[in-house]
């Protein structure tokens, strides 16, 4: 079976090389190639022998994936994109400018659709479909760095928060982090890479053993397991208690902060109470939190929480220590919510 040379690390460049019989610098060349030049087709690889290229294609070929649907934000340049892959499912990443800056985010999809279900997000709402692939991961951040030459801003940050949950796909997670932190390819920083959670603990404590400078942000939204199992069922498996834990022996092995997202809901999480109790819970790690305003799915039925309450909400929070931002929210008017523009196509 042909495979895809975005899900070959240096390693694995290095054993098709050897196999083919080739000198082992030409394996350096074909990884940058792939992942620094973003290559679709291996016939742009001009500076490999025209025998190679044709060895190579007998083995491996580079799987590009159909862009769909691409959509501007007038507001603020946010880009969203529904992208198709060879077998036809679909995934959405959405890159973010900061042309200020100079900066650009992507956010980047790891499975299609979403086995955790949260009942407020269109990518959980049509179920899961299967994993990504390391080099469906990668691909969605050589799209956005293929958009560099006719902007002012350049990709420097990942964040693993769009369509599915990053750490039930954890190979090919953690294989796409490496390569797109490889020198030789696009030199992502790992503090510049933020892998998000809705609380898998297998996956955290196996993150933990890791030696990795990325991010970890947790989607937390309640502290009270009542509230947390409707909003994040998975919840249900590992509760706060035991999320807790795992958090405090991630941050033990890896010494890095946490970041916990949450999302604000009118009338479910948003008192002040909840503020209070929050405050108390991030206070056992060395954290962060980000509050972010819900990007509302009107068929969802929920609602985000007033400016007022946003800003009050924070407000408890720096008044206990905690540092808190409210996240900008970005691509209101290209269908923002995560996996709303898949779910209007799959419709
Ligand atoms: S919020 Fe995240 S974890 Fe929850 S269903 Fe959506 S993609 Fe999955």
């Amino acid at each position: 079976m042909v495979k895809d040379l975005r899900d070959f690390d240096r390693q694995d460049m290095e054993d098709l090389i050897a196999e083919l019989r080739e000198p082992k610098y030409r394996s350096n060349q074909l990884f940058q190639w792939v992942h620094k030049h973003g290559a679709e087709l291996v016939d742009e690889m001009t500076n490999l022998p025209l025998s190679l290229r044709s060895k190579i294609r007998e083995r491996a070929d580079i799987f590009h994936p159909k862009v769909l649907e691409k959509l501007t934000s007038k507001k603020d340049n946010t880009i969203k994109m529904l992208l198709e892959f060879s077998d036809g499912e679909t995934v959405e990443s959405v890159i973010m400018p900061n042309e200020a800056k100079k900066r650009c985010t992507v956010c980047v999809s790891t499975q299609v659709g979403c086995p955790v279900g949260c009942p407020f997000c269109a990518s959980g709402s049509s179920g899961f479909i299967r994993n990504l692939r390391t080099g469906e991961i990668v691909s969605q951040v050589l799209i956005a760095k293929s958009m560099e030459k006719d902007e002012t801003w350049k990709v420097t940050n990942v964040v693993f928060m769009g369509m599915g949950e990053p750490l039930l796909n954890y190979d090919a997670v953690l294989k796409s982090v490496r390569i797109l932190n490889d020198p030789l390819g696009l030199n992502i920083g790992q503090r510049k890479i933020t892998i998000s959670t809705a609380g898998y603990v297998p996956g955290i404590l196996k993150l933990a053993e890791e030696k990795l400078q990325v991010v970890l942000a947790v989607s937390l939204h309640s502290v009270e397991n009542e509230v947390r199992d409707f909003l994040v069922p998975l919840n249900k498996k590992y509760p706060l208690e035991e999320l807790a834990w795992a958090l405090k022996e991630y941050s033990k092995k890896s010494g890095r902060r946490i970041t916990f997202e949450y999302s604000l809901i009118e009338g479910l999480n948003d008192t002040i109470e909840c503020a209070e109790k929050l405050a108390a819970f991030v206070s056992q790690f060395k954290a962060n939190v980000n509050i972010i305003p819900l990007n509302p799915v009107d068929e969802f039925g929920f609602k985000r929480s007033s400016s007022s309450k946003i800003q009050n909400f924070a407000a408890v929070l720096r008044n206990k220590g905690v540092e808190t931002s409210v996240r900008e929210e970005r691509g209101l008017d290209i269908e923002g919510a995560c996996g709303q523009l898949r779910l209007r196509y799959l419709q």
